[in-house]
């Protein structure tokens, strides 16, 4: 059946970011029967796009991830949904001298210059380069470093973002259905089990509908069968305080990017920077059968800390990120560390986005595989997700997003090594209740 602006339309993880992208481009093409349904309120507790802050730079691994990014800059810019949470601080990226680094970087700079993008980027050959576009890394411990300033980008108010999007769907008038009564437990498939006519959710209500959108982010392979295409991964953060004095050399300060040790932004309003380490992500996993799967087998599951507020990360994280704070930020070594928290994305074998009709359901489509590069997206996902729905997306995105098990490994994806296990790593789990057990942990409030 083809769709029109009466066919009923569910999004499971429309709190989320490309759910609720998804919901909004819908809402603006004037579709009236669109409801929203996700464990939590927009914007989700548990949204992967629920922090203080996100990188908004130009993707460059491939030509759809280029046109991605450049569309989304558009968006951001000019989009008044949008662009209040858009600081254009510009981008550092930097690496600590290996060749293999600058390698990367001068690749960077290649690519560009192919896109013809080659003017908005600096090559920074030195530690005194560096500090004269980011004079915040005076006194750090940069020697050897090589960079590329960015004049573009910068970063994003993103739960602020998917709250204004929240706030848009509310205008439109989108049903909206959170809790138990949003939360995703099974499709209503035909009696030949080969088309899906809507949704059961966890407290046992029945939505019927002409097209049911899986958008649920890292909680997606544990909701349906994926085929394994798709590994649910943690990475971490943490907050620091800054007095009103400190605030004031750090404000306006770029994105800064190392991709071997982690980045950090400039002060949010409250004072208040977050710090991020890079490695591979921690995956968590569990004996369990999704949606559609013949029988259990081994899931890698997020952990809500939306449900388990007590969480934090594990001991080796503390030491990864005060290595970050080290290198960038020596001033702020010693400073007490708050909000650490693990958020869960969905990696993909090859970090391409996982958006197309489940092969064995007519009328599911999955919208998932953000593989950790996806916020920047927010404002322009869900205009391809409709075009999906609609028949009508352009050719290289469909088979860039196409159903492919089997076509690579997504426990390691593109990432330098395997994800290590949480069940393996000591420190981040401070409740007293042994909720590990018998796990029913995911999509549960
Ligand atoms: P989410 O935004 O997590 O949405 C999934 C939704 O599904 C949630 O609302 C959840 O509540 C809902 N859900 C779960 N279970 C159910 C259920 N059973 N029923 C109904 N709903 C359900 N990206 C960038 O572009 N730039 C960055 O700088 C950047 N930095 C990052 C830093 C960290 C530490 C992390 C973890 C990620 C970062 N990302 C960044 C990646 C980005 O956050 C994700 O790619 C993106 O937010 C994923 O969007 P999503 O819609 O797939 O998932």
């Amino acid at each position: 059946m083809r769709l029109d602006i009466n066919s009923s339309i569910l999004i499971f993880g429309g709190s989320g970011t490309i759910g609720s992208s998804t919901a909004l481009h819908l809402a603006r093409k004037g579709y009236r029967n669109i409801r929203v349904l996700d464990v939590y309120p927009i914007p989700s507790a548990q949204s992967a796009g629920n922090d203080l802050n996100k990188i908004m730079g130009t993707s460059l691994r491939n030509p759809v991830d280029r046109q991605l990014s450049l569309e989304a800059e558009d968006a951001w810019s000019n989009d008044p949904t949008f662009s209040p949470y858009y600081h254009r601080s510009g981008r550092l990226l930097d690496c600590c001298g290996s060749s293999d680094g600058i390698n990367d970087l001068r690749d960077t700079v290649a690519k560009l210059e192919d896109a013809g993008l080659g003017h908005t980027v600096e090559w920074l050959d030195a530690e005194a380069q560096i500090i004269q576009r980011v004079p915040q890394l005076t006194g750090s411990n940069i020697q050897g470093w090589k960079g590329i300033f960015f004049e573009r980008g910068g970063w994003l108010t993103a739960a602020k973002a998917i709250d204004s999007v929240g706030r848009e769907l509310i205008q439109h008038g989108v049903q909206f259905s959170f809790g138990d009564s949003g939360t995703f437990q099974s499709l209503i498939l035909s009696d030949d089990g080969k088309t899906c006519s809507g949704a059961v959710t966890k407290d046992g209500t029945r939505y019927l509908a002409d097209r049911v959108v899986l958008a649920s982010g890292a909680w997606t392979p544990s909701l349906v069968e994926l085929e394994d295409q798709c590994c649910s991964k943690a990475w971490v953060y943490a907050h620091m305080q800054l007095t009103p004095e400190e605030v004031k050399e750090y404000i306006g300060c770029p994105v800064v990017y190392n991709e071997d040790i982690g980045f950090f932004f400039e002060p949010n309003e409250d004072g208040i920077i977050k710090v991020c380490d890079e490695f591979p992500g921690f995956t968590r996993y569990k004996m369990h059968q999704p949606f559609g799967a013949s029988k259990p087998t081994l899931v890698s599951i997020p952990r809500s800390h939306a449900r388990h507020p007590t969480d934090t990360y594990p001991n080796a994280s503390e030491i990864t990120i005060r290595k970050a704070i080290a290198a960038f930020l020596p001033n702020f070594k010693d400073k007490e560390l708050f909000n650490r928290a693990m958020c869960w994305c969905a990696d993909t074998a090859d970090a391409n986005l996982l958006v197309c009709e489940h092969p064995r359901w007519k009328g599911c489509f999955v919208a998932t595989g953000d593989s950790g590069h996806s916020f920047k997206l927010l404002p322009i996902i869900g205009k391809h997700v409709v075009e999906l729905l609609e028949g009508t997306l352009q050719e290289d995105l469909r088979e860039a997003w196409r159903w492919r098990p089997g076509s690579g490994d997504a426990r390691k994806s593109t990432r330098a090594a395997l994800a290590k296990d949480l069940a393996d790593l000591p420190g981040w789990k401070h409740d007293s209740v042994d909720t590990e057990k018998g796990d029913s942990d995911h999509g549960v409030p």
